[in-house]
């Protein structure tokens, strides 16, 4: 799980430059035991792209966090459904623009001028390979878990690139959440306060 650390003193956002504000955001990751959620992450976020970033030090715990390695008590015990992916036979019309995507670590899609379109991983030039994965999606106050979702996986930082129509069908699905007939069986989600990790 890849996240921008911000850098330098200022601040600064690490994607455009631009200055960021103050924020508090949350993260997700599906592990064996289940599906961990971190929540309340000082985040900081750019005024000019929208990218969320955190320092190298909040960035270090929140993967401690995920990971289990580091502990902090439940805020909160969930079962949330899984739901298994699968594009709708509508596609959007060309014109339309995706609802803005909630789990940041998903946004990446590919443009045509894109080192992506070619195959090659956007952040450190490696070819991706094709792979299907699975992810937490979040809305305003609930999470779902999906699995079977086609990708591209970059094998050497494991950055996730998904094509138009999978991150516009996620986008649709994290705005107005999924078929109802999709959903399967649920899965133990752990979520754990930043503010009260050791
Ligand atoms: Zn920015
Ligand atoms: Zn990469």
């Amino acid at each position: 799980m890849s996240h921008p650390v911000s850098s330098g003193p200022d601040d600064s956002c690490p994607d455009c430059g631009a200055a960021t504000g103050a924020a508090v955001g949350r993260a997700a990751m599906w592990t064996d035991r289940g599906i961990v959620v971190v929540e309340d992450i000082p985040t900081r976020l750019c005024e000019a792209c929208g990218e969320q970033s955190w320092a190298a030090d909040v960035a270090a715990r929140v993967e401690q966090l995920l990971a289990g390695s580091c502990q902090a008590p439940a805020a909160a015990e969930a079962l949330i459904p899984v739901f298994s992916f699968r594009p709708d036979s509508d596609r959007p019309p060309p014109d339309s623009t995706p609802p803005a995507f909630a789990d940041e670590d998903e946004a990446c899609v590919s443009s045509p001028d894109d080192p992506t379109a070619a195959g090659l991983c956007k952040y450190c030039g490696a070819a991706t390979q094709p792979q299907v994965v699975r992810t937490v999606l979040s809305g305003e106050r609930w999470w779902i878990a999906v699995e079977g979702i086609p990708a591209r996986v970059c094998p050497a930082c494991g950055e996730r690139f998904y094509d138009e129509q999978t991150t516009w069908q996620l986008a649709t699905w994290t705005a107005s959440g999924p078929p109802a007939d999709a959903a399967q069986p649920q899965i133990p989600c752990r979520i754990v306060s930043f503010a009260t990790a050791e």
